[in-house]
């Protein structure tokens, strides 16, 4: 086994802190990447904290990886030591289920392997994720990373990054549209990078008033503080498409009346609390209310082509470890300029 230096959660009250750990050695479809940047997800602290009622502890998480390969199987045929990688929030699938063979293991019908907070394929190995020194992976989950990006802000496209990505692309967004994106922290700013570089009118609709001037720096054509009812009514019946970030319990139904007839809620945000929403909203105007989780790995590779082509990356600061607790307390506060990412050479 590898020895392995990590930050943990032990509990969901406890904050994170060192712990080390063991990982399987290196198959011969597998390779071992030394993780040099981790991104901070807020799915990290919903998980870290038990919101969402399935964690498993210890959790070391971390689901934004990139790093460099220190070893390589004796069947890896797509890379070889010193290559740059990522890998997002799969490690692991069936392969043989009908997602799986379409390409969406992220809905894997026989269970995936999340990178953590899940089991490997053998349903009892725990996951342990990106908040650590070193990855062992089978190489069909691993994602060739460019070498002429910023490597720290290319760690939260393994997540951030697809998961907006991917919903854009599937509804076919971009020239003509009209496109809204609610909050701007780490899925919120990469939505409007990729609906900028789609070819939308993008507007981004915040409860964060002083975010406005980073918001047009990012792109975005239009700025909307939704706690201002003249704003908020401003763009009443005004979107094709709207793409929800927002990670705290709030109102769908309000959001649904800012659609044009046909348009489309789309909620990739993953608030703990449920809400109640009126049929009214949908029926009046055909709207749909719809989701989207990450996505699949050969839309990863995609969409990591697609940024290295159009330079596109997160908008980051740079963190220690030590400091990953107090990353939470601000990215609760809504805080975040867009992304940490966690330097693992601080580990
Ligand atoms: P984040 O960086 O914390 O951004 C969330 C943003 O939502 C905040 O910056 C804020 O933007 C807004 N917000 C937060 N609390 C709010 C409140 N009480 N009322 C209104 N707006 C609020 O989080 P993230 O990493 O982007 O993740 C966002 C959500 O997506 C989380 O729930 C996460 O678990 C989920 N997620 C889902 C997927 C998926 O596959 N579907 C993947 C990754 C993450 P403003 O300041 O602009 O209002
Ligand atoms: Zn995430
Ligand atoms: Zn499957």
């Amino acid at each position: 086994m590898i020895k392995v230096k990590g930050y943990a959660a032990q509990n969901a009250k406890s904050n994170l802190g060192p712990w080390n750990f063991q990982r399987r050695e290196v198959g011969s479809h597998d390779i071992q990447f030394d993780i040099l940047y981790c991104g901070v997800c807020h799915s990290d602290l919903h998980q870290v904290r038990d919101e969402w009622g399935n964690s498993i502890f210890p959790m070391v998480p971390g689901h934004e990886l990139v790093g460099k390969v220190i070893k390589v199987g004796e069947h890896v045929k797509k890379f070889k030591v010193n290559d740059l990688v990522g890998v997002g929030c799969l490690v692991d699938s069936c392969r043989t289920c009908d997602n799986c063979k379409e390409g969406l293991e992220q809905f894997c019908s026989n269970g995936n392997s999340m990178t953590y907070n899940g089991y490997e394929q053998d349903k009892k190995t725990p996951t342990y994720g990106g908040y650590s020194n070193t990855f062992v992976v089978n190489e069909d989950f691993v994602l060739r990373v460019s070498e002429k990006l910023n490597l720290p802000a290319v760690a939260p496209l393994l997540c951030a990054g697809i998961t907006t990505y991917s919903p854009l692309r599937h509804w076919k967004v971009g020239k003509g549209h009209k496109l809204g994106v609610v909050g701007l922290g780490g899925l919120g700013h990469m939505a409007v990078k990729f609906g900028v570089a789609f070819g939308a009118e993008v507007t981004v609709l915040s409860s964060s008033p002083s975010k406005k001037v980073d918001a047009l720096k990012l792109g975005a054509h239009k700025f909307v503080v939704t706690s201002n009812e003249n704003q908020f009514k401003s763009v009443m019946g005004y979107f094709d498409f709207i793409i929800d970030t927002v990670s705290a319990k709030h109102d769908y139904n309000s959001y649904l009346s800012l659609l044009k007839t046909n348009g489309t809620h789309i909620c990739v945000g993953a608030p703990a609390m449920p809400s109640d929403f009126s049929a009214f909203g949908l029926i009046m105007g055909r709207k749909s209310l719809a989701g989207s989780l990450i996505g699949g790995i050969a839309e990863t590779q995609e969409m990591l082509d697609f940024c290295a082509e159009h330079n596109i990356v997160s908008e980051i600061e740079l963190i220690d470890i030590k400091d990953i607790n107090t990353a939470y307390e601000r990215m609760l506060k809504s805080d975040v300029k867009y992304r940490f990412v966690i330097d693992i050479a601080t580990l």
